[in-house]
């Protein structure tokens, strides 16, 4: 019999753009959603005081007791405060508002910037991958989940300024990539709540295509995709059939055929010999 294929090391997506409202949370949740039903082990991480990719995969914020801030400054470890979610392999770090205190806490501490990898990474292994939620800035947050990841997920809804805030994000990762982790790529960008309808979308992004790796999975602005948090669901056990569902399982089907050559499930089964 032959032997076990090596396991693939485990891929830390940071889902970030400073511009709040654009989907990110939205890409975290559904995209570690389909990962999951993918049959790979995937964390979700909230690193947003709002904790909205928590209690969009069912958290109820007054249940939580420990969360991502815990983590954080150091009182809990990680396994300490990871939650089951009902999507089977999929599991959650929840934030609550604490985490706003984080940002000042630990303003003078010198490993200010790596405490969440520093959290993260020894703890990760049995995951195929991890998504961290990052809050609508560049503050403290999200330059920690961006020194944690290994790779960069980028959002962006195709609207006029959508460029100019891209190239301030763009020149983070590249500080970030400088003093704190130099391996960190940009996976691609997302385009989302897309509008194939005006002139204006096929102009932004035909634009962002000449600059960056676009992602081909396309989200389309879909009310199912709005409806589901109220629900504490990801899309895809809300309405499996919307297309912001399929969408965002083509989205992690394309980076299943980057990382694992093709998904689990649709893969023909091998035969013995
Ligand atoms: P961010 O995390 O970047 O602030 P969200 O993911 O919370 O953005 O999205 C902002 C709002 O838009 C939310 O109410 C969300 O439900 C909604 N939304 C996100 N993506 C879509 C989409 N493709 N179609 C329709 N509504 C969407
Ligand atoms: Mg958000």
């Amino acid at each position: 019999q032959a032997a076990a294929a090596p396991k693939p090391p485990t891929l830390i997506f940071a889902v970030a753009n400073q511009k709040g409202g654009v989907g990110k949370t939205t890409t975290a949740v559904n995209l570690a959603a389909s990962l999951a039903t993918a049959e790979h082990r995937t964390l979700l991480v909230d690193c947003d005081p709002q904790g909205n990719a928590s209690s969009g995969v069912g958290v109820r914020p007054r249940s939580v007791e420990v969360s991502i801030y815990d983590v954080l400054i150091g009182r809990v470890t990680l396994p300490q405060a990871t939650i089951h979610t009902d999507v089977p392999l999929l599991d959650v770090v929840p934030a609550t508002q604490d985490l706003v205190a984080a940002e000042l806490e630990l303003v003078d501490a010198p490993d200010r910037a790596t405490r969440l990898r520093d959290a993260i990474r020894p703890h990760v292994g049995d995951y195929a991958f991890v998504v961290l939620d990052c809050p609508p800035s560049l503050g403290l947050l999200t330059l920690n989940a961006l020194t944690a990841a290994t790779r960069v997920v980028v959002p962006l809804q195709c609207e006029y300024y959508a460029l100019e805030g891209l190239t301030h994000l763009m020149a983070t990762i590249d500080r970030v990539r400088n003093v704190f982790n130099p391996e960190l790529t940009i996976e691609g960008i997302v385009l989302t709540m897309y509008d194939g309808r005006t002139s204006l979308t096929h102009q932004v992004a035909d634009e962002v295509k000449g600059h960056f790796r676009v992602f081909n999975a396309i989200i389309p602005r879909n009310v199912r995709l709005s409806e589901a948090p109220s629900h504490g669901k990801p899309a895809l056990l809300y309405d499996v059939q919307s297309k912001g569902a399929q969408g965002y399982l083509s989205l992690a089907r394309e980076i299943l055929e980057t990382h694992h050559g093709a998904p689990k499930r649709g893969r023909t089964k091998a035969t013995k010999a």
